[in-house]
């Protein structure tokens, strides 16, 4: 031990040893640390502006740290911390999140959704498997792992549990030793107290007299600038910039590091330079609407011994983790209190002065706190009570800063008053519920107005949101209610109760308003506020609730108080006089209010409170001893009823558009009234509370009081006041309104207390409802429930019982589904459904009793029984007002009072019928029939007493069955009709009839006739309604189809019409009878005819039809010409033509960047598509302000059709039909060998060479080296003797497009301007065709489908035109120039035609070679500017020498890179491919030098080639059937595998053993294998000193994700910016292409581009997917695709929850899984080359584009 101390302290250097035991001696340990301090600190920290961090690290270590730790720990600090490590420390994980870092909960065990793990204690623990959920931390808060007042299950994950192996020692050798301990007494309050001062030290120049030196004060001051969080980036560096004069550069990184440090020094010098830089700054910086910047001039040894004691914060952090002993230490000193009381703690002190310091001050500080008082749970405790104590004063603080929340000392109390024993303990001790209502008390009085309510008019967000942060508080301590009540605890509770309703009292009747007549209000006032604080208050209101509810006593006791509260809030038209209102012979006495004219108000929380206590009175009982509390007299009812009353008055006026005049503030409070996030503290309680007043009220004085404060007293009187038609259906609407609250007060029951319900009944109702409106996904649901405390809607309990879930396709999301069993629990008039939704179910639910063949009738459930309390509430719907209103409205509808009723106001009616029979129904099976007074029918049978000829409700209903209109309601009616006679028996039990129904057969008789007429009219008028509807419907069906067409599946119109076309095609081949196997060839003499049908086309434009001939104006197809690194062997590698020599001739074999040319198969005229063009041009140039999403300098358009993204068009240029005379081919046969055609080809060549070196003598002119046979007979002419034919003519405009395209190609292709004449473009147009060929076979085989036969028409129609359009190509171009190219190509394959830079064979793509030599060869037939093409019998051998040429030299390539690899597979077969393959490859071998080892079997070789050539093969086969039209053999058609490789073979004139080609040809080829293979670049490769494409070339797919998405969260956790040791990492970005992780949105890892920043996305995508490419924002759990810089697209990540559905911005934060199928529809996506049409559809349909900046992505 002792030895390796000294070593230690050797190298460091004997000073830090020897003050180290110096300080050990002196007793004054203070002084001599301080004075320590004093004298390096300034020297370390000297040079601010540009300090030289590791320096300075490498100093303080040096000159105190080592100093330090050795006191302290009296031996080698290293040693002694590495024992402290590894004997581990805490059970506590507690690590602190950063900001954007992932969060999990869970929601099986944790006590709250508060409680966190961090991701590594998530990974090892059990919740991983349970039901979790995954957030983004805003920063600040930490691990609970370990925690057990956290978790109700699985505290600890594998690495902190108790017993774990990292913790197991702690009991033997952690514990510090005596000495240790005794010195870190000594040394930690030194060490603190120094912390302290320094941090919240105020003096600018002066230090503490301890801290001053004896050396001369230096003039080095420093300018400070300091974070706010009012000043933009940008205007920080704006104004730097100014005032500094530095660079944009400079004043960035300032502004970083000042966003980031929360200060930062922008100058040194001295005083008074650097108060002129601070007024500058602050100048520059100040504007109209923002105070200047905070700067200060500091003392450089100020700036210094700051910082110092920061670093020192962190030592000290350090050190905690090491030792509980240490915290406890720490913790103690800290809270230590001076002797006379008058400065708090240390702690204390810290946190008072906390929004003074600067944000990394506060970092340390609170990291500080986390490591040491968090983990020690009793110091926690001790901290929290700190913490209640200066609770106002912090809070108050926290305000007026001007820093987040998650960076105040405020935010750490969801740590301590979410943990239950804590929150327990605070509210008993400290009474901490009425210190947090108090600070409220205090904080927001300066909203009150002089009413002493609330009033937010003008208040600032900012202020006010964080005042919400108090509020939480008060959530945080409610959250877990307590289990065991002490009477302290009661008290206490009771008390912040009362402290609480005293806040309530300021918001009971707040922000009233007054309806607007005459003239409209001028300005919305601003509602948000109120509303926001009640969304807050809306839970907290409810565990208010619950907790009173712990306890009869206390329930009584809170409700006593809370009504007393009510009850002064409610005295304020008291003045008024009374008034009396008469109906029926019922008199209400009341005192006149108008909600019409006089003040209301939503907001009634005290109200809404008692009616809350009074449900929960009701539901333990405790109700019958409210008496002993509230005595009758005092309770009021009216008068509690009487404010939601007026609120609900007033929805209803709203919706009879009587405040319209009050703007759209009051629409959106009445929203939220009623809406989910609010309704259970709203709209709900009010119900309630009139639930309340029916139960106590008279019934009939109850609906008297209803009339008159619906202002409709005077509608149900006889007399009709007014003829006012706006006014008449005004009134209409609030009776509509009215009965609906009637509807409400009678039948909603399901609250528990209200009835005798469970919660979860409660939430299944709620489902049911929303699931009778549609099928809806989960989120939709969970969206539409009240979410409790925790956030949860107890919707996962009771889902399975009410619904079942359908599995989502593809794309779109799962959707549950009502089981059909709970379909008779739809009740139409359902208190929570918005209008539309009303509707929407009443039809949903009427088509569906339509389609089983039932009647429409939708009557409501059987309601469940009120509760003893409540039971009253049932007599409204049998009094005489009751009768009254619904007899009144029923005459109206008989006696034809059309403007007097509404079918709406009916179906109410009927409803309310319908609630009154079901009750008295239900009563009278449950007791005998004289007990039940429930006497509705007898009521309703009745005849009114008011009118001479009144009829009764039962004769009403009879005759309402007559009316037309209520033709839909007839089936309802009669529903009725059967329940009343079913409760008629139930009462009479006995046979006689009655006179009602005597009277009622009658009333039917009178109108008999009638009715038939009646009837039959309306049966017409049904019919031709229904004929209306159908029509309408089909018509939303077609408009609907055509949209969908547009929008999602636009091949499918195509598929259909063309597919016919295809379809005659194929009928048409069969239909030939020769038609045999042995036409179906392609190549040599033996080719089988063309198959070609006359093509006539209609153009998309003008809708006119033309045949496709050489010599008509021009048809032309929409087409997409893009770069594309689908293919790439070596992703990353990107063809950069910077000087414009870039030569496209020749392919790489590693296709790593190929131009590819798509179409979405849409013909115009050419001269239509012209036009159409310019018309966009035109109109594009006139709104200029519309974001334009193409880009028309580049040729974009949309296609008219489907709205792909076009950059071109291609020519449709027709096939022309070959047909092979026998005779001639067998003659030719005879002569034409491949030794012969090279050398004529050879001769023709040498003889163009010739002609141009007597011209002009070009430079790298092709020198043939003639062979020296001499043969004269094959002169420059011979080509010709093979058979020769004109020239096709192709007409001008066919010409011009066939230019226009080939353009198109060579822009995009290289990347350059537009020219018609580079000597390039010829070469693009024919690697494009051979790159596109490639692309759809490796698409074709990826899908698994047939090579030809298969393709969608698109790509069919696209490749026709592409195929047919390269071969067209030549005749644009010189054929001087297509024959330079030919000869360099040839070159290739022929060494001896010597040409400058001939790439070695491993260096090239043999199929561009083919279809470049293939489509130039005929330029080989012009002469004399005379332009010949080869006749078909020509071609045919020129293509079956090119290709058997080519395929031998690609066989080469095959076997010189890919047979090598040993194989493990023991199939010994000696095959005669086997034994060629191994003959050919000792060959092969003694080319090579012997570098090619021949020791493969060759039954292995037979494989590679086999396996390797087939792509090729494919392709060429496509090639040549596109080319030429000759029908394919039907084994191409299916997909297998051997009968393929026959097929191609004989399709393309092969021998299936190909190595016989090499015999056949063998004297011919023997010299060109020789040459190939002695090539340099070959022997390199063979030698290992290069390397080479193997063959067949590896599938591109997107990456592996994995298959749960927090490995991904994982991933990115770990990923750190190489640019930047920031350690916050917001954006990281995935690539799925090639898998890199990119640190995205953010400044350090921008690019330069051409002098534009790119972020670093689109950077990586120009690499990686020329230009377009796909990430996978993992923070965001969303798939973004992008394309060249500016145009991108969000799209859903391919990860799908249980339920089936995506979840962007991982928002909802349930476990997510990779869903295969959608991850492989973003695979094909990339690979039929869709991104860009994707990115253009949704940019198209998201007109509304909110600025994203895809340039920074
Ligand atoms: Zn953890
Ligand atoms: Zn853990
Ligand atoms: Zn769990
Ligand atoms: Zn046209
Ligand atoms: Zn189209
Ligand atoms: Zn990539
Ligand atoms: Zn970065």
């Amino acid at each position: 031990m002792a030895d390796g101390g000294d070593g230690v302290a050797a190298a460091g250097g004997r000073g830090p040893l020897k003050l180290a035991m110096w300080w050990d001696e002196r007793v004054d340990f203070q002084a001599a640390f301080l004075q320590c301090l004093a004298k390096h600190v300034p020297n370390i920290y000297s040079s601010e502006m540009d300090p030289l961090l590791e320096k300075q690290e490498e100093l303080v270590q040096v000159t105190i740290f080592y100093p330090l730790e050795r006191c302290l720990f009296g031996e080698d600090p290293d040693i002694c911390l590495e024992k402290l490590r590894q004997s581990g420390s805490s059970q506590l994980c507690g690590k602190v999140f950063k900001s954007g870092e992932t969060t999990y909960s869970c929601r099986d065990c944790a006590i709250d959704p508060t409680c966190v793990l961090c991701i590594d204690c998530f990974q090892n623990s059990i919740h991983k498997n349970h039901r979790y959920k995954m957030h983004t931390s805003t920063g600040g808060g930490f691990c609970d792992c370990g925690d057990t007042e956290a978790w109700k299950a699985g505290p600890f994950c594998t690495k902190h549990e108790p017993g774990a192996a990292s913790t197991t020692q702690e009991n033997s050798e952690c514990q510090l030793n005596e000495e240790v301990m005794a010195q870190a007494r000594k040394v930690f309050p030194s060490v603190i107290q120094y912390i302290a001062d320094m941090t919240i030290w105020k003096e600018e120049k002066e230090l503490p007299p301890e801290l001053m030196t004896s050396r001369e004060k230096t003039d080095n001051y420093y300018c400070v600038l300091f974070n706010d969080e009012h000043h933009s980036y940008d205007h920080v560096i704006y104004s730097l910039q100014r005032a500094l004069g530095c660079e944009f550069g400079e004043a960035q990184l300032h502004t970083t590091a000042i966003d980031k440090e929360g200060r930062r020094v922008v100058k040194a010098g001295p005083y008074a330079s650097c108060q002129e830089a601070k007024e500058e700054i602050k100048r520059h910086s100040e504007n109209v609407s923002q105070r200047p910047l905070h700067v200060e001039v500091l003392h450089a040894d100020v700036v210094a011994h700051q910082k110092f004691a920061l670093r020192l914060g962190s030592w000290l952090n350090k050190l905690m983790s090491y030792s509980s002993d240490f915290r406890q230490i720490f913790c103690q000193i800290c809270l230590k209190e001076e002797a006379d009381y008058e400065n708090p703690c240390f702690i204390s002190m810290l946190m008072l002065w906390d929004a003074k310091l600067h944000k990394g001050a506060r970092k340390v500080l609170h990291e500080l706190i986390f490591s040491s008082f968090f983990m020690e749970m009793e110091y926690k405790k001790l901290f929290a009570m700190e913490f209640v104590k200066y609770y106002k004063l912090l809070q108050k603080e926290y305000i007026s800063d001007d820093h987040e929340r998650n960076i105040s000392v405020t935010a750490l109390s969801v740590q301590m008053f979410t943990v239950p024993t804590l929150a327990r303990h605070l509210i008993e001790e400290q009474n901490v519920i009425t210190t947090i209502t108090k600070t409220l008390l205090e904080v927001l009085p300066e909203y009150l107005d002089r009413n002493d309510k609330f009033n937010f008019q003008g208040y600032s967000q900012d202020k006010l949101s964080r005042v919400y942060a108090v509020i939480c508080d008060l959530k945080y301590i409610l959250i877990s209610k307590p289990t065991v009540w002490t009477d302290r605890l009661k008290e206490c509770f009771l008390e912040g109760f009362c402290s609480f309703l005293r806040i309530l009292t300021c918001m009971q009747g707040m922000e009233e308003i007054k309806r607007q007549i005459g003239q409209h209000i001028e300005v919305d006032p601003d509602w948000e506020a109120a509303i926001a604080i009640q969304m807050q208050l809306k839970n907290i209101l409810l565990m208010f609730q619950e907790w009173c509810a712990c306890d009869e006593d206390l329930l009584l006791k809170a409700y006593k108080e809370c009504h007393r509260a009510v009850m002064r809030c409610s005295t304020n038209s008291h003045s008024r006089a009374k008034t009396f209102f008469h109906l029926c012979g019922h008199t209400l006495e009341y005192r006149p209010y108008r909600v019409s004219v006089d003040s209301v108000s939503i907001h009634l929380p005290l109200s809404r409170t008692l009616a809350g206590l009074h449900v929960r009175l009701s539901k333990t009982g405790a109700i019958s001893r409210l008496n002993e509390f509230v005595s009758p007299k005092e309770f009021q009812v009216e008068l509690l009823i009487d404010y939601p009353l007026r609120c609900l008055s007033l929805v209803a006026q709203v919706a009879a558009d009587m405040w319209r005049r009050n703007g759209l503030s009051l629409i959106s409070q009445v929203f939220y009234y009623q809406d989910v996030k609010c309704r259970e503290e709203m709209y709900d309680k009010d119900i309630i509370m009139l639930q309340i007043g029916a139960s106590l009220m008279d019934p009939n004085n109850f609906l008297l009081m209803m009339l008159q404060r619906y202002e409709l007293a005077d509608a149900f009187r006889k007399i009709m006041p007014t003829k006012d038609q706006d006014l008449i259906k005004q009134c209409n609407t609030l009776i509509e309104e009215m009965l609906q609250v009637l509807i409400y007060v009678v039948g909603e029951r399901y609250v528990p207390g209200v009835s005798d319900v469970s919660k979860e009944d409660v939430v299944m109702r709620e489902i049911i409802h929303l699931l009778c409106i549609e099928p809806m996904a989960h989120s939709a649901i969970a969206k539409s429930l009240p979410e409790n405390e925790n956030n949860e809607t107890g919707l996962e309990n009771v889902i399975d019982k009410v619904a079942v879930f359908k599995k989502p396709g593809v794309s779109g999301h799962g959707v549950y589904e009502l089981k059909d069993e709970c379909l008779k629990e739809f009740n139409m008039f359902f208190y929570h459904y918005t209008k539309t939704q009303h509707s929407k179910a009443e039809h949903t639910q009427k088509k569906r009793r339509k389609q089983e063949n039932r009647d429409e009738a939708l009557p409501p459930p059987p309601p469940p029984e009120f509760s003893p309390a409540f039971s009253n509430v049932v007599k409204i719907m049998n009094c005489d007002v009751m009768m009254h209103i619904l007899r009144t409205i029923l005459q109206r509808v008989v006696e034809l009072e059309t403007h007097l009723w509404t079918e709406a106001m009916i179906q109410m009616v009927l409803h309310l019928l319908s609630l009154g029979l079901l009750e008295e129904k239900q009563q009278l099976g449950k007791a005998p029939e004289e007990e039940v007074t429930f006497d509705f029918y007898h009521k309703a049978s009745r005849m009114g007493s008011s009118a001479l000829n009144a009829v009764n409700i039962v004769m009403l209903l009879e005759k309402l069955k007559g009316i037309p209109q209520l033709e839909a309601q007839k089936d309802m009616i009669n529903w009725i009709l059967q329940t009343f006679d079913t409760v008629k028996r139930l009462r009479e039990k006995s046979s006689f009839s009655t006179v009602t129904t005597i009277s009622r057969s009658e009333a039917t008789k009178g109108d008999e006739t009638q009715s038939t007429q009646d009837k039959d009219k309306a049966e017409r008028k049904r019919k031709a309604e229904a004929a209306r509807l159908h029509r309408q419907k089909i018509m939303a069906q077609m408009s609907a189809l055509q949209k969908n067409f547009i929008e999602t599946h636009k091949l499918l119109y195509e598929n259909t019409q063309e597919a016919q076309g295809r379809e005659d095609s194929i009928m048409e081949e069969e239909s030939i009878p020769i038609a045999i196997d042995h036409y179906r060839i392609a190549l040599g003499p033996k080719r089988g005819p063309s198959v070609t049908e006359k093509e006539v086309l209609t153009c998309i434009l003008c809708q006119e039809e033309q045949e496709v001939r050489l010599e008509n104006t021009a048809m032309v197809l929409s087409a997409c010409v893009q770069k594309s690194t689908a293919l790439t062997q070596y992703r990353g590698k990107t063809l950069e033509d910077s000087d414009g020599t870039l030569d496209p001739l020749f392919m790489h074999p590693d296709l790593s960047c190929g131009t590819y040319t798509g179409s979405c198969g849409h013909v115009m005229h050419a001269a239509c598509w012209q036009k159409y063009f310019e018309a966009i041009q035109l109109s594009f140039r006139q709104r200029l302000h519309v974001e334009q999403i193409f880009d028309l300098e580049n040729g974009e358009y949309l296609c008219p059709l489907c709205k792909s993204l076009c950059n071109t068009v291609i020519p449709i240029v027709p096939l022309q039909t070959q047909k092979i005379n026998s005779e001639d081919a067998e003659a030719i046969a005879q002569i034409l060998s491949l030794a012969r055609w090279l050398e004529i080809v050879m001769a023709r060549i040498s003889g163009y060479t010739a002609n141009i070196t007597k011209e002009e003598e070009p430079k790298n002119a092709p020198a043939v080296v003639s062979r020296e046979k001499g043969d004269s007979a094959l002169d420059f002419h011979s080509i010709l003797s093979f058979g020769i034919q004109p020239l096709a003519k192709y007409s001008r405009s066919i010409k011009e497009m066939l230019v226009l395209f080939a353009t198109t190609v060579y822009r995009v292709g290289l990347q350059v301007a537009p020219s018609e004449s580079d000597p390039r473009i010829p070469v693009t147009t024919w690697s494009t065709c051979a790159f596109t060929i490639q692309c759809i076979e490796n698409l074709l085989e990826d899908e698994g489908k047939p090579l030809l036969g298969a393709l969608q028409n698109r790509q069919h129609s696209g490749l026709k035109a592409l195929v047919q359009f390269a071969a067209a190509q030549r005749t644009t171009a010189p054929q001087s120039l297509i024959q330079k190219h030919l000869v360099r190509l040839l070159a290739v394959l022929l060494p001896d035609v010597k040409v400058e830079d001939t790439p070695s064979l491993l260096d090239i793509d043999m199929f561009h070679v083919l279809v470049g030599s293939v489509l130039a060869f005929p330029s080989l037939y012009w002469e004399n500017a005379v332009d010949l093409q080869p006749s078909s019998i020509s071609s045919s051998y020129n293509h079956l020498y090119l290709f058997h040429l080519v395929t031998m030299a690609h066989i080469t390539q095959i076997i010189l890179t890919s047979t090598t690899e040993s194989s493990t597979a023991q199939s010994q077969d000696d095959s005669e491919e086997a034994r060629t393959a191994e003959a050919f490859c000792k060959e092969v071998s003694q080319y090579t030098s012997g570098c090619f080892s021949q020791n493969t079997p060759g039954w292995h070789i037979w494989d590679c080639v086999k396996k390797g050539i087939t792509p090729y093969l494919r392709c060429a086969a496509l090639f040549f059937y596109y080319l030429l039209g000759v029908p394919p053999p039907e084994e191409l058609l299916v997909v297998s595998d051997e009968g393929q490789f026959k097929a191609l073979c004989s399709y393309l004139s092969l021998p299936t053993n190909l190595f016989l080609l090499y015999q056949e040809y063998w004297d011919t080829v023997n010299p060109l294998l020789q040459r190939w293979c002695a090539d340099p670049a070959v022997l390199s490769y063979l030698n290992g000193k290069s390397i080479a494409i193997r063959y067949p070339r590896k599938r591109n797919n997107l990456i592996d994700l994995p298959e749960d998405y927090s490995c991904l969260l994982n991933q990115a956790s770990q990923f750190r910016c190489p640019r930047s040791s920031d350690d916050e990492q917001k954006h990281p970005a995935l690539c799925l292409f090639c898998g890199v992780m990119l640190c995205s949105q953010r400044a350090c890892c921008q690019e330069l581009v051409n002098g534009e920043e790119l972020g670093a996305c689109n950077f990586h995508a120009l690499h990686c997917g020329a230009g377009v490419c796909m990430f996978l924002k993992i923070r965001e759990c969303k798939v973004v695709l992008v394309e060249s810089k500016t145009r991108g697209c969000f799209y859903p990540a391919p990860y799908l929850d249980e339920y089936g559905e995506t979840d962007p911005g991982l928002k909802r934060g349930n476990p997510l899984h990779l869903c295969q199928e959608r991850y492989r529809k973003l695979h094909l996506l990339w690979q039929q080359h869709c991104i860009i049409e994707e990115i253009a559809r949704s940019q198209e349909t998201n007109q509304i584009f909110f600025g994203f900046n895809w340039q920074m992505l």
